[in-house]
């Protein structure tokens, strides 16, 4: 997909359905809408994914905390969604296996554990060999060496799954542009036309061209997420519901710092519950839950945050002593939830919920990644409801973009046999793993690219190139952060490799977008600012 042809289009034509905002929401909801044939515009003001969507724990998960909450039915939906977005990209969405340690006075005794996880997966229609499995101390230790001993009665293994929220995203929008969405990144709207009392389209800048124009469409959804009063408020006053940002963040440590088995979900002495999930040669943490009233582009991690995380953690896995200087990065994302008067930021609903203006704009905040596909049907109903057309969601079968995989066992198989095909790739033992994750069936094409380039490429910047070459190709990339953060991840999981490879990708990127020097100059530093920010804290 060409930015330019699609910003042209937008210009030119005139819409069914334009989406504002190109997180998960709206582009669960632009497949949806391209699915049942309406022609779907979506505009996304700064990158795909950008906002929250790329600043989540990455986790495809029921939320066994909404449990204790008695969100009997949010989590039976989400519980369900899981396995149906694992369908669907079964490489991007892969199977893993949560420990939950069980502590003296700590939020989950044996029985309520094993009761709730009994119901968690009945409730998620999760398949017997998945069921959950209580273990005793003992079993509990030999499942997780690190943890602290004095203080386990021992512990719940249960199934969930794991993500990376940006490239699911990325995969959406793709599968919405395959059935012919007109979609463009760094467009934002600026205003609703209104015609008679109702939205009509939106008044837009093109961000890289400064250019300012009309998107002409039957309907308008607002998927915003944290900035759905902003674009709520452009043309009515907002009484009643509003919105409640609530700020969450997560660090990223050396694997070998914190070598764990599995992912490990446990309390924190303020009976916050805290994920450590390892992922390739690193682990996260994370997260926090703080009320946010402050830049939402830019949400920061503050020394603050950095030791309520790490006091947690090195309480719970003694040996370890994780300090500061261990972070290797972070990053911040913003909850968008509906705001639940005198309710405090971790008892609010993580509920969905779709707000109607007098004036036709539909809005839809709240919510979670994992359940992106349902909210996108219910908008959608509602968007088909008010075209007055007979259309069916059909997103549970249609898989999404290069993810053909049958199951999660045809993907191991296929990161064996990448090893063995692309043996210079395979010395790192997580890289052609982090591959096929990332880029599904296209993995061998971006890996053939990388080794025509050994002869004269360390493996390292022959691999980043492809990756590069590709996504530029396929996926929009405009700027460097666009590359590192969103469509690679290696900011969050390898920010190493960012460091090392900069300066060649930011002079292939200046090729391909016809940068001059100052332009360039000034790309490496916004990018130098970003890695800075994501890596130390005050
Ligand atoms: P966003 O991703 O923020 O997308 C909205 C987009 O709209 C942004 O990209 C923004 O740039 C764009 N936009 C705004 N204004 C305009 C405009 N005027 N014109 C054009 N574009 C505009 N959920 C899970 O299922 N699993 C998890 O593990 C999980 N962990 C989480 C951890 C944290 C710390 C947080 C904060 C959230 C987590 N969530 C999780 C929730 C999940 O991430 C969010 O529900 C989801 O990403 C919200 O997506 P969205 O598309 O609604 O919003």
């Amino acid at each position: 997909m060409t930015r330019t042809e699609n910003t042209s289009k937008l210009k030119s034509e005139s819409f069914d359905l334009l989406i504002i905002g190109g997180g998960i929401t709206g582009a669960g909801i632009a497949l949806d809408a391209s699915l049942r044939g309406l022609k779907t515009a979506l505009i996304e003001m700064n990158d795909f994914a950008s906002g929250t969507s790329s600043r989540s724990s990455k986790l495809i998960h029921g939320g066994l905390r909404y449990l204790k909450q008695l969100e009997f039915k949010l989590v039976n939906e989400v519980g369900r969604e899981r396995a149906i977005v694992h369908y669907l990209a079964p490489h991007l969405v892969h199977p893993d296996k949560m420990l939950l340690p069980l502590v003296k006075d700590g939020n989950y005794g044996y029985w309520l554990t094993s009761m709730g996880l009994s119901v968690y997966d009945f409730l998620a229609g999760v398949s017997p060999e998945d069921r959950r499995q209580m273990l005793d101390e003992k079993e509990t230790l030999e499942a997780e060496p690190l943890l602290r001993k004095e203080i386990l009665e021992g512990g719940g293994l249960y199934a969930e799954y794991r993500t990376d929220d940006a490239r699911l995203v990325m995969a959406v929008i793709q599968s919405a542009v395959a059935e012919k969405a007109c979609i463009s990144n760094y467009v934002k709207a600026e205003d609703l036309l209104v015609s008679k009392g109702q939205v009509v389209g939106a008044k837009v800048k093109d961000l890289l061209s400064n250019e300012v124009f009309e998107i002409k469409a039957k309907v308008v959804v607002n998927a915003t997420g944290p900035w759905v009063d902003e674009v709520r408020s452009l043309k009515e006053k907002i009484t009643g519901k509003r919105l409640h940002l609530t700020k969450g963040i997560h660090l990223v440590v050396p694997r070998a710092k914190l070598p764990i088995k599995q992912t490990v979900y446990f309390d924190h002495s303020d009976r916050r519950m805290i994920f450590a999930i390892p992922r390739g040669n690193v682990t996260y943490l994370g997260t926090t839950d703080t009320d946010f009233d402050g830049d939402k582009m830019n949400p920061r991690v503050t020394l603050a945050d950095v030791n309520y995380i790490l006091e947690a953690v090195n309480y719970m896995f003694p040996e370890q002593n994780i300090m500061l200087k261990d972070v290797l990065s972070s990053w911040a994302g913003l909850r968008p939830l509906i705001h639940e008067e005198g309710k405090s930021a971790s008892s609010i609903s993580r509920k969905d919920e779709i707000f109607n203006s007098d004036n036709g704009l539909i809005s839809i905040a709240g919510g979670k990644l994992t359940g992106y596909r349902k909210m996108a049907e219910r908008v959608t109903d509602e968007v088909a409801n008010r075209l007055e057309v007979e259309t069916e969601c059909t997103t549970d079968e249609h898989k999404l973009f290069n993810s053909s995989f049958k199951d999660y066992a045809e993907v191991e198989t296929e990161v064996k046999r990448l090893e063995k095909n692309f043996p210079a790739f395979a010395e790192n033992p997580y890289e052609i793993k982090y591959i096929v994750h990332n880029y599904g069936k296209v993995s061998e094409e971006i890996l053939k690219q990388a080794e025509a380039s050994l002869a004269t490429e360390n493996s390292e910047v022959a691999l980043v190139l492809a990756e590069l070459a590709y996504t530029t190709e396929n996926e929009m990339v405009c700027s460097l952060q666009d590359f590192f953060d969103r469509r690679t991840g290696r900011i969050n999981f390898n920010i190493d490799s960012v460091r090392r490879t900069k300066a060649r990708v930011g002079a292939e990127l200046a090729n391909t977008h016809q940068w001059n020097a100052s332009e360039l100059t000034e790309e490496l530093r916004a990018l130098d600012e970003v890695l800075k920010e994501r890596s130390s804290f005050d």
